[in-house]
């Protein structure tokens, strides 16, 4: 299977180097045409660079129905899925890929049932509504350091199998160790990443959800990123205030860490409800519809996250706050644990993919 797409892929990239038509549409192009050969570990550099625009597949003569069935957002993004298979170790791990919901909701049940039953030794007490007095802290239903420890354990997992991720990834596609030391080449690829400049479709925007030029799945792309910016600023004013000034939660709606939550969890909330929307809306021939479970199950995972971030902060003076509290918990840790088998994966191969473009692009 995984030979069979590198040789579709291969046929497709051969002959976009003889027309060269979308050079200017993408640096997936300038990169092709800088080789005359395709080696797999091209392909897979050439796959992660790509970001799925789709302009390629709309002004391309050779695209279905054509013969030649030329259509390489969707190899491309099959290609994705088998890098981000190929990088897990075992069969096993490769499965949580393929079967993102029945791990995702399983990992909820065990959550919730273990922070339940921690709970219930905690505080001594069976319920989970109307258990403590109005305005209680979180500490209250489960110890601080308990709290820190369960989320950074599958938090450090999760890291260090990006880590290898990306030091596996850069000896695939070529890049040694001395080589991924260029400032300016980290600042460029850095650039590229916070604006999500290869969405801009040659700057027209991208042909998405459908053949129109659109600038939407850019923006809330830019909406969903600055919202997890802003929501670890929010985190990271917590600590701070927490572990250095000594003054625990819960913080007052205008106090920092609050304020700069509610304002990350909307543009969460708001990004990747758009980003839903557009799927909707999308042409589903430049897809690889293997990538559908993945792609749904990390932004429903997200959403519901931050949501639920939402309601416990809205009922956090109620009777409701252990309950909801504990579901808050049990979404993010399987958000956490599955991690290194999302969607996300997405971030450590393109980063290191651009960052090997621009490396080519300034010898
Ligand atoms: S995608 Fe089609 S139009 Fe674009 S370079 Fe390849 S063959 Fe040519
Ligand atoms: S889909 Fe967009 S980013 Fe991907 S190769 Fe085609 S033009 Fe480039």
């Amino acid at each position: 299977m995984f030979d069979k797409n590198f040789e579709d892929a291969r046929f497709s990239l051969n002959i976009c180097n003889a027309c060269r038509y979308c050079e200017n549409i993408c640096p997936v192009f300038k990169a092709i045409e800088l080789r005359r050969t395709f080696s797999d570990n091209d392909i897979i550099y050439l796959a992660n660079l790509c970001h799925d625009c789709r302009g390629c597949y709309y002004a391309c003569q050779f695209a279905p129905p054509h013969t030649f069935d030329i259509n390489i957002p969707k190899i491309f993004g099959t290609l994705r899925l088998e890098t981000y298979k190929k990088h897990k170790s075992s069969s096993f791990l490769r499965e949580i890929i393929e079967k993102p919901h029945f791990f995702s909701i399983a990992i909820f049940i065990v959550s919730f049932l273990f922070y339940t039953i921690s709970s219930i030794i905690y505080t001594k007490k069976l319920r989970l509504i109307g258990l403590v007095e109005q305005n209680a802290s979180f500490y209250s239903i489960l110890p601080e350091n308990f709290l820190i420890i369960t989320m950074l354990i599958p938090f450090v997992i999760s890291l260090t199998i990006y880590i290898k991720n990306f030091i596996d990834y850069c000896d695939y596609i070529g890049i040694k160790k001395g080589d991924f030391l260029k400032l300016f080449i980290h600042i460029r690829s850095l650039k590229s990443v916070i604006l999500l400049e290869f969405l801009d479709g040659g700057g027209f925007g991208c042909n998405y959800p459908n053949e129109e030029y659109s600038l939407s799945r850019r923006i809330y792309h830019q909406f969903v990123l600055f919202g997890f910016k802003i929501m670890f600023i929010s985190t990271l004013i917590a600590a701070f205030m927490s572990h250095i000034l000594n003054t625990s939660p819960p913080y007052t709606f205008t106090s920092l860490p609050v304020v700069f939550g509610t304002i990350g969890g909307a543009l969460l909330l708001l990004g990747l409800t758009g980003l839903l929307y557009l799927r909707t809306k999308m042409d589903r021939i430049p897809y690889n519809e293997n990538t559908n479970a993945m792609d749904i199950n990390f932004i429903t995972i997200l959403f519901l996250s931050v949501l639920t971030g939402f309601l416990v902060l809205l009922f956090r003076s109620t009777i409701f706050m252990p309950i909801l509290l504990i579901i808050h918990l049990s979404i993010v840790i399987t958000f956490f644990i599955m991690l290194p088998f999302s969607k996300l994966q997405h971030a450590v191969f393109r980063y290191v993919s651009i960052y090997k473009y621009f490396s080519e692009m300034n010898k």
